[in-house]
């Protein structure tokens, strides 16, 4: 079964902070180089008091921008030519010192770039001014710049794949059912709507299955909770055993499960529901009782709201356990007519 992300998978998640974070480094950076530049200009070196104005600029506008909720107009990167060339003014005239603005620019790309564009940034930056520096000052000064700036751009790197883990971890959580491991109720309303939008869009049929565990309070009474929990993992995980890598699976409720088949017409989900069946009765889930389901199938009708999905689904489960239970009932006809070649190409299970 697939997708356990298969959404957002978070993969840019500091995207809608960097507006924050730029206002706030190119802001700070900002109001740090102008007293530096004024400086340069004060004593004589204009192409450096140039250098650094070029970069203040670059900055204040683009924090100024993001002050008035406007895109920031320059991009960051481009803060690479006043830095290089403020660097090399530095270097020549007032020695190593100038090298040292690279350390908050690795900062600034790592967290205020896209992820791809901040790696180009910083191997860029790292390569320019360990160049400068070998050019202006000498080897040894190069290797240790070289170094230390290299560790700055992994630490940087490290956080920042950190920060996307968990940010990957949270969106997880909030569509994954913690004890079975299937999706929740929330994740399922917006699969529901996509599959009513492949239908109106490509008149692809989906249907859905109801599932729900029989006479499960009784189980529980019998053998406590704990079972109880591991006879749901235990569905959870048959149903997925047998479902192909396209269908979804959600806990809807404590003891009742949808599973959404798309490209799947009603009599092809029946024989699906039909296997689901059978396998959980004749599986050992719990000893001295059989543990079994009702299901109820419904094929998504045209022009139809999710409710009235829903309720089709759910007529038909209710009808299955006003039947006896154990049984399958499908909401457009009385008993399932077995024919899986209408259910979609390339179905796998
Ligand atoms: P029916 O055959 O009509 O479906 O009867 P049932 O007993 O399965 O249905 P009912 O809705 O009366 O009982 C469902 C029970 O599921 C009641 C509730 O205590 C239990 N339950 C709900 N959530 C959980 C859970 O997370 N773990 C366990 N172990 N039990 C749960
Ligand atoms: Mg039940
Ligand atoms: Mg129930």
């Amino acid at each position: 079964m697939e997708g356990k992300s298969p959404v957002e998978t978070g993969e840019d998640p500091l995207a809608p902070y960097r507006g924050r974070i730029l206002y706030g480094l190119a802001s700070a950076a900002a109001v740090c180089l102008l007293p530096f530049s004024v400086n340069a200009f004060v004593q004589g070196n204009n192409g450096l008091g140039a250098g650094i104005l070029s970069a203040f600029l670059v900055l204040a506008i683009d924090a100024f921008a993001i002050y008035l909720k406007k895109s920031p107009p320059i991009p960051l990167i481009l803060l690479l030519i006043p830095i290089a060339a403020g660097t090399a003014a530095s270097l020549k005239v007032q020695g190593f010192f100038g090298a040292l603005w690279a350390y908050p620019t690795v900062l600034l790309f790592t967290f205020g770039l896209s992820r791809r564009m901040a790696y180009v940034g910083s191997i860029l930056l790292l390569l320019i001014i360990s160049a400068l520096v070998y050019h202006y000052i000498d080897l040894a000064y190069t290797i240790r710049i070289f170094v230390t700036l290299t560790l700055t751009i992994v630490l940087a790197n490290i956080v920042l794949s950190i920060i996307v883990d968990l940010h990957r971890r949270l969106l997880d959580q909030a569509i994954v059912d913690p004890l079975t491991g299937a999706f929740n109720r929330r994740h399922m309303e917006r699969c529901v709507s996509d599959a009513i939008e492949r239908l109106r869009r490509n008149s692809a049929p989906t249907s859905l299955l109801l599932i729900d565990v029989d006479r499960f309070k009784s189980i529980n009474d019998q053998f406590g909770h704990a079972k109880g929990d591991s006879v749901l993992k235990g569905i959870v995980s048959l149903i997925e055993k047998r479902s192909r890598k396209l269908d979804l699976l959600f806990r809807i409720g404590g003891e009742e499960f949808m599973l959404l088949l798309p490209d799947t017409q009603e009599a092809a989900a029946a024989v699906v529901a039909e296997e689901l069946r059978a396998s959980t009765a004749e599986s050992r889930l719990l000893e001295d009782w059989q543990v079994t389901p009702s299901i109820g199938v419904a094929e998504l009708r045209t022009g139809e709201s999710p409710d009235s999905w829903m309720k089709h689904a759910d007529d038909a489960l209710y009808a299955a356990k006003k039947a006896g239970r154990n049984r399958v009932v499908c909401a457009g006809h009385p008993a399932p007519r077995p024919d899986p070649a209408l259910r979609g190409a390339g179905a796998e299970t």
